[in-house]
């Protein structure tokens, strides 16, 4: 994409509630709009990085068996009151309707996947199964803060499985679990696996911790770097105690929630009479278990684990785009010409290739902010055509990550880009 075609631009101006790295940088380089506190727009780059991280996601629940659905987020009042959660969920958003009519804006989607599961799976034959969607949910959060990491509105994708024992159920919560490790790992962020309570009806769930300051949890981490323990469930826990599987001390962190495995077991099955029929003919209610992650918390949260203090470093699975193109302008016009022929040329062929590129081809931008631009938006590859690179007929070749800079020959810098995405 040409930088010129872009209608968003990038701004000096800090926004005046930014308080961590994400609101400032998201913002400033055009990834996300606030609309209001806790809800965003997602702009054209932000929205490939979203993309990139939901089908990172998506992959990885079609591995373990998820079908993919979607679910809307307008429900009954009724659904929500059969769970008692229309009145207990202090967060969920309230509608009236026409006439009499209530509505929940979906908070969270076992109300309605509950019922619509038992419309099709009755027979133990039936299970077991997993269904999964990704999709807006809306909670009225006391407070937002830290940018997309705490919305009002925001991305979750949500699977939920049915079983016939708990043993199957364990069984897969294990498989979901490594699918968890899987998104993360290829998101480019360590998020811990975190003990967790699992409220009233199961002894234990596990979170997703990304250790950042300008996370809400406070964490203790085995000295392995690991595992961890949730404070809200250890919450006499302290720096330096004993870990409780024994492995040695932990260690008290800040750390954001990326993802929430969780045992139901039967309670929303419960709520709707969904029970399915055995082999001897007798209802039984069915197990579920369901697994959320956030994908634009965890935008967010890679923002917060890889910046510096001139921009976003995105790694390479989730960048906007892998390249970003910068032509620096001539007043010699012979050589102004030969910038636009070779850079036109390194962006059609970086293309062909089937490489993400951003071409910065502004001619109303000095050096100085077109290299900021760079650093700002911070796409892994950095590649220079100007007069000085030119004259050894070459491009500067720069990664974000890193503060090396080479020249490598114009003929053979799409080859080599080319090696360097598939590292
Ligand atoms: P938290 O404890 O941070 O409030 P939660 O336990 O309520 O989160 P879940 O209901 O488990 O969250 O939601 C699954 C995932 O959705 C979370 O792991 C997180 O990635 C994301 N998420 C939850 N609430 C928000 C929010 N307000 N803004 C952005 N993402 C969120
Ligand atoms: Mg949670």
């Amino acid at each position: 994409m040409k930088q010129s075609k872009l209608f968003t631009k990038t701004s000096k101006q800090v926004p005046a509630d930014a308080d961590s790295a994400n609101a400032k940088f998201l913002v400033q380089a055009g990834f996300v709009d606030q609309v209001m506190a806790g809800v965003y727009t997602y702009l054209p780059l932000g929205l490939r990085t979203l993309q990139k991280i939901q089908n990172i996601v998506r992959e990885e629940m079609n591995d373990i068996g998820g079908q993919e659905i979607y679910m809307p987020a307008l429900a009954p009042k009724e659904n929500w009151q059969a769970t008692g959660r229309w009145d207990d969920l202090d967060v969920l958003f309230k509608l009236d309707g026409a006439g009499d009519k209530e509505y929940a804006l979906g908070a969270t989607h076992e109300e309605i996947v509950t019922p619509l599961a038992k419309k099709f799976a009755r027979s133990y034959k039936d299970f077991p199964f997993a269904v999964y969607q990704i999709q807006d949910k809306f909670r009225n959060e006391l407070r937002c803060k830290s940018g997309i990491l705490r919305g009002r509105e925001f991305n979750m994708k949500d699977l939920y499985s049915f079983h016939t024992s708990v043993e199957d159920m364990e069984a897969y919560y294990q498989k979901a679990l490594e699918a968890y490790k899987n998104v993360f790992v290829r998101c480019g962020i360590n998020a811990l696996v975190t003990e967790a309570s699992g409220g009233s009806f199961s002894k234990w769930s596990h979170e997703f911790q990304m250790p950042t300051e300008s996370g809400e949890d406070t964490i203790y981490v085995n000295e392995a770097g690991d595992y961890a323990w949730n404070n809200e469930l250890f919450p006499d826990m302290k720096d330096g105690d004993d870990a409780p599987d024994k492995s040695g001390k932990v260690k008290e962190i800040k750390a954001i929630e990326v993802g929430n495995i969780f045992p139901l077991k039967t309670k929303y099955s419960e709520a709707f009479k969904y029970n399915y029929i055995d082999e001897n003919g007798e209802e039984k209610p069915v197990m579920m278990g369901c697994y959320g992650i956030g994908p634009s918390r965890t935008m967010g949260a890679i923002v917060e684990a890889n910046h510096d203090d001139k921009g976003m470093i995105w790694p390479k699975s989730v960048a906007p785009f892998a390249v970003h193109l910068v032509s620096l302008g001539s007043k010699d016009e012979t050589i102004q010409d030969r910038i636009d022929t070779v850079s036109e040329a390194v962006y059609t062929d970086l293309q062909k290739a089937g490489i993400e590129v951003l071409w910065n081809d502004r001619t109303d931008q000095s050096f100085g902010e077109k290299f900021a631009d760079a650093d700002l938006i911070g796409l892994p590859l950095r590649l220079v055509v100007s007069e000085k690179t030119l004259a050894e007929d070459s491009i500067e070749w720069k990664e974000r990550a890193s503060t090396d800079m080479r020249l490598v020959k114009i003929q053979s810098a799409v080859e080599e880009v080319a090696s360097w995405v598939k590292e």
